[in-house]
């Protein structure tokens, strides 16, 4: 396994790859691994000859007071779960190497990313969209995989994808959670004992919310209701949103069907998860 942070023996490396006619999968990530990014690399493992996990932590797309000067960072663990998954490749770029002085080019996707994080993180898509559109770039992958954890952010990948012409495959992942029910995420780290107890309650909202609607309820209002309930339980839990809405178009609903999707995002002390579910589907 390598690892490497130029730009440019990134982008020979694939190119000569691509030559001899392999197939790359692509894992972009943050680092700080866990079970749901390496379910990610399995799954790329298994449908590629060339592997390759990006790990940058993208300035672009932290708001002002957000945490990106402490969001967690652990190069030896990490490289040693990108081993055992099997990956051949680790990107580590530079902020500056991927945002030189001058950078003024930016890719932005409209409509859905309007709503839920879009609201809440005003420019964090623009930040994603256009360091996926670079490391798509540099890297030139044939398939890349994405976690459903963050789902509006795969929704407006598939979207920048298409409208931009990109030749790269899609994949959506299933959500990777705890025992408990909590979603894996690498932010986990800076719950207390107390926030992660407080945190149940957002897979605890989802679970409400479907078997509300497979019990036959159809009406949003009253599926709402039911996730609410279970956050309002928990004194410590502060909604940024609750939302159901279409799970394709992102659009809200009066009335929900197998396809909508619940999307949360909480404030748990200082941490804010995120988590979803499409009510007719498990994870
Ligand atoms: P991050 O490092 O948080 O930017 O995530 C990198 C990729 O891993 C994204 O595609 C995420 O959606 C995915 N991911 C993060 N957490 C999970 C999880 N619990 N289950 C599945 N995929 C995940």
């Amino acid at each position: 396994m390598k690892i490497i942070s130029s730009i440019t023996e990134m982008q020979e490396i694939t190119a000569d790859a691509r030559q001899s006619g392999k197939r790359i999968a692509f894992v972009p990530t943050m680092g700080f691994l866990h079970e749901g990014h390496a379910s990610l690399l399995r799954e790329g493992r298994r449908r590629s000859d060339l592997l390759v996990l990006s790990i940058f932590v993208n300035p672009s797309q932290f708001g002002f007071g957000e945490d990106f000067e402490r969001y967690p960072r652990d190069m030896e663990r990490d490289s040693r779960i990108a081993a055992e998954a099997g990956v051949d490749v680790i990107f580590t770029p530079t902020a500056t190497g991927m945002y030189p002085a001058g950078f003024q080019s930016w890719v932005n996707v409209e409509e859905l990313t309007l709503p839920l994080c879009g609201a809440s993180r005003p420019g964090h898509f623009r930040g994603v969209t256009t360091v996926v559109c670079k490391l798509f770039n540099i890297v030139n992958p044939h398939l890349a995989l994405f976690g459903k954890k963050d789902f509006q952010q795969l929704a407006v990948i598939r979207r920048m994808a298409a409208d931009l012409n990109m030749p790269v495959e899609i994949v959506g992942m299933p959500i990777i959670r705890e025992a408990d029910g909590l979603a894996m995420s690498s932010r986990n780290k800076y719950l207390s004992d107390a926030d992660r107890k407080c945190a149940l309650c957002l897979s605890r909202a989802i679970m409400a919310a479907r078997s509300a609607f497979r019990g036959g309820e159809l009406s949003a209002e009253i599926i709402m209701k039911s996730a609410l309930a279970e956050i309002g339980r928990e004194q410590g839990a502060v909604i940024d949103y609750v939302e159901l809405r279409d799970s394709t178009t992102l659009a809200e609903c009066d009335r929900v069907n197998g396809n909508t999707l619940l999307a949360l995002a909480l404030k748990i002390g200082s941490t804010r998860l995120i988590d979803n579910g499409v009510l007719g589907e498990d994870d």
